[in-house]
């Protein structure tokens, strides 16, 4: 919910306070801005818990045109037609997840391109021939996810 003018060279909060500082610099070989509230803006705060831990916030931010493509990016997800693109997305995600779990194809057991080349298709055939067997006695093609929490079961006792 923050909002940044790369003109004026200033952010806002969602409380509506502007950064105090806007600082260009160079992070782990990576270009960034580095924008800053004052502790004497964030240290009254009703809200500075939800927001950071410190003292002050500082938010980092990378260049201006990377910045837009990332908020262009995140409205157009919100978007029906993103929705839709994706679900196909979506399914290949979870067959690509259960071929690199079963078949432990994401290392290549053997050098050169022919034989690692043959591991794929062998691969590819085994989990053809495992989903057509769930399709075919009705099996959930893998186990569905749960959390750490959600494993730990600690329902309450009525
Ligand atoms: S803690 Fe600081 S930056 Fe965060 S909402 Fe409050 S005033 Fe704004």
């Amino acid at each position: 919910s923050f909002s940044f003018d790369f003109d004026r060279r200033r952010g806002t909060c969602p409380q509506g306070q502007t950064s105090s500082t806007w600082n260009p610099c160079r992070q782990h070989t990576t270009d960034v801005i580095v924008a800053t509230w004052t502790k004497s803006t964030c240290g009254p705060c009703p809200v500075r818990d939800l927001c950071t831990k410190g003292q002050q916030r500082h938010i980092t931010l990378r260049d201006r045109a990377l910045h837009e493509a990332t908020i262009t990016a995140r409205a157009e997800q919100t978007t029906d037609e993103w929705k839709r693109r994706y679900a196909a997305r979506s399914g290949i995600e979870g067959t690509i997840r259960q071929t690199t779990h079963v078949t432990g194809i994401r290392t290549a057991r053997y050098r050169g391109l022919p034989k690692t080349s043959l591991e794929h298709n062998i691969a590819a055939a085994a989990i053809n021939m495992i989903r057509l067997d769930a399709y075919w006695t009705g099996k959930p093609l893998d186990r569905t996810r749960a959390t750490h929490l959600t494993r730990l079961d600690l329902t309450h006792a009525a």
